[in-house]
């Protein structure tokens, strides 16, 4: 029979967004920029004693313990952060509070594929200027008339990473919009933002716990703003879901964020193992922008981006190949353990002659 035409007709029809294989058996996961460490010690502790009579109740909807360790990590007011279900559910969110122009929002072509399907999913009108052929963004393309912007520093997939400087043109150019920056991996990288968020109170800083706090599986991301931007935030979340955060990644969140030392040492970890994969990367012929992320983008002059991925997969080694336009002979490489990129490295030595 099928469903009638009339009911389709009023079915919202939408292209997702298509997220990196999450094999159930053990291979060499370098493909969707999980970090290979464990998150900070405490967290082990917090889960050992937590007492599971806590999961009778909802979870405090403002989320006010993490909230709080943030607002404290970070020296801002608590009603400057707000947190979310990963920063996939931040940025849904901001989405839907931020954007609602009939001007078009502005994102690079090449960029976390996410903003696209958020745009088509709230019916906001988009374009996308063009990297150029380094994968650098064109500060001017963000001059013209706009109903938002938002980037990723570093970008994904590229691990391009703009200075502060240049994110401050952009926020001078545009006083009249909301600019959000997607911090998902500003930690690899250098300055963040949020140093901006006190002098421009249309800035919003987007960051996560999937990859320098290895808690990727906890589902943590928060925004940080003005407090007005905040509030409105906060107004679009009390109206869609109210308790999102649940009770055992607050706690956890919490405790990570608390451990500043782990943290700072699991980011250095990984990128001396970045800058020493870069040195063999480049020995075996591949290019790639310089790479500030916990992942690199590389390609190589002699071999198919796509049968180099395929046989690697077929080794059980998972790095990341999109099929479009302009990126296609490129390979988003996650930085994993000095052992799984040694392995890496060991099959490519092979492969590549
Ligand atoms: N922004 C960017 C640029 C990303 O690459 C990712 C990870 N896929 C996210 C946001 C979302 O990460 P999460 O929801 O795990 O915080």
């Amino acid at each position: 029979m099928g469903i009638h035409p009339n009911v389709l007709k009023n079915i919202r029809h939408v292209t997702p967004y298509v997220p990196g294989e999450q094999p159930q058996r053990k291979v060499i996961k370098l493909n969707t920029n999980e970090n290979p460490y464990p998150p900070a010690p405490g967290v082990r502790k917090v889960l050992e004693e937590f007492h599971t009579d806590a999961l009778r109740l909802y979870p405090d909807p403002a989320a006010e313990l993490l909230t709080e360790e943030l607002a404290r990590f970070y020296e801002v007011e608590k009603e400057q952060v707000f947190p979310g279900v990963g920063s996939d559910d931040v940025l849904s969110l901001c989405f839907l509070t931020f954007f609602n122009s009939e001007k078009p929002i502005l994102f690079p072509d090449i960029t976390y594929s996410f903003y696209k399907v958020w745009a088509e999913l709230y019916r906001i009108p988009y374009r996308c200027p063009k990297l150029d052929k380094e994968f650098r963004m064109n500060r001017a393309d963000y001059y013209q008339e706009n109903g938002g912007i938002i980037f990723p520093n570093p970008n994904a997939p590229t691990a391009v990473y703009e200075e502060l400087e240049f994110i401050e043109d952009i926020l001078e150019h545009n006083r009249e919009s909301v600019v959000i920056v997607d911090e998902a991996y500003v930690d690899f990288a250098g300055k963040s933002a949020l140093e901006l968020i006190e002098r421009y109170d249309n800035l919003l800083v987007v960051q996560t716990f999937s990859k320098a706090r290895s808690m990727a599986g906890m589902r943590i991301g928060y925004a940080i703003g003005n407090k007005e931007l905040i509030r409105y935030l906060n107004d679009v979340k009390y109206s869609f879901n109210s308790y999102t955060l649940n009770q055992l990644s607050l706690i956890c969140g919490a405790e990570a964020v608390r451990d500043r030392a782990y943290f700072e040492k699991n980011i250095r970890k990984i990128i001396q193992t970045r800058e020493k994969a870069k040195g063999e990367l480049a020995n075996l012929g591949f290019a790639f922008p310089d790479a500030k992320a916990n992942f690199i983008f590389a390609t190589h002059p002699d071999y198919s981006a796509e049968e180099l991925f395929l046989a690697l997969k077929k080794a059980d080694i998972y790095v990341r190949h999109w099929n479009s336009e302009r990126i296609k002979e490129y390979l988003r490489i996650t930085v994993g353990t000095e052992e799984e990129m040694r392995i890496l490295f060991d099959f490519l030595k092979h492969y590549i002659k």
